[in-house]
Order: C-alpha cells, then structure tokens, then sequence
C-alpha cells in the first residue's frame, strides 16, 4: 500500500511510498534536521549542567532565563525558515526514546545530591 506522509519535517514536502511513520523525504533532511537538534543540545548541555550543579552561581547569572531565551530564538528561527513543521521532539516521544537507549537513569538518583546525599 502507498501511503502519503504529513509532509517532511525539515522541508515540508509531501511525499508518496510504502512505508507509514517516516517524518523525512530524504536522509539530506534527516541529517539537516539531526545536525541542528545535536547543535542546539549542545548549546543548552552546558547551560543546564553548569544550573544543576552550581545552583547559586546559575540563579545569580540568570541561566534559566537565558535557556528560555535560547529556546525562544529557536522556536521564531524555525517559524521562519520552517513554517508550520513541528521543530522539538513531543515530550512522550522524548522520554521514550531515552527509555529505550537506556538512557534514563533507575532508583532515586533524581533525589540524591551531589555529594551523593539523599535529600529531605
Ligand atoms: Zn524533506
């Protein structure tokens, strides 16, 4: 069965073929899409790190809003060059992609500190 694709999340081109779920015409605008998702992670990485773990330095340098800024210069960058595609992985698809690398960290990391204190 030909199926016809919601149009390609980097180009916006409709596409016809045999197989259902692809979000890409071509492996260019897979890698173009991919390359600007490694960019931008990168960017915010150290951001979001340097808040985690120097909490106080972060807050005093307004680092958060710094990473909202960030992420709203991507969002109009993308609305310009790439109306109406969705830009950012929806949060179910993101954690589940994390879950299946085994990414996702198990037990009470999430509540330990650090110096590895479990917090209260
Ligand atoms: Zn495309």
């Amino acid at each position: 069965m030909v199926v016809t694709h919601k149009g390609c999340l980097e180009c916006g081109k409709l596409w016809n073929d045999r197989k259902p779920g692809r979000e890409f015409c071509c492996s260019s605008c897979r890698l173009t899409f991919n390359n600007r998702r490694m960019k931008r992670g990168a960017e915010l990485y150290d951001l979001f790190r340097a808040m985690r773990r120097e909490r106080d330095q972060a807050k005093l340098l307004g680092l958060w809003s710094e990473m909202c800024r960030l992420e709203l210069q991507y969002q109009i960058e993308d609305e310009a060059q790439r109306p109406g595609r969705r830009s950012y992985m929806p949060p179910k698809k993101a954690l589940a992609n994390l879950f299946d690398k085994g990414s996702l960290p198990r037990g009470d990391v999430l509540t330990t500190n650090a110096a590895g204190l479990r917090r209260r």
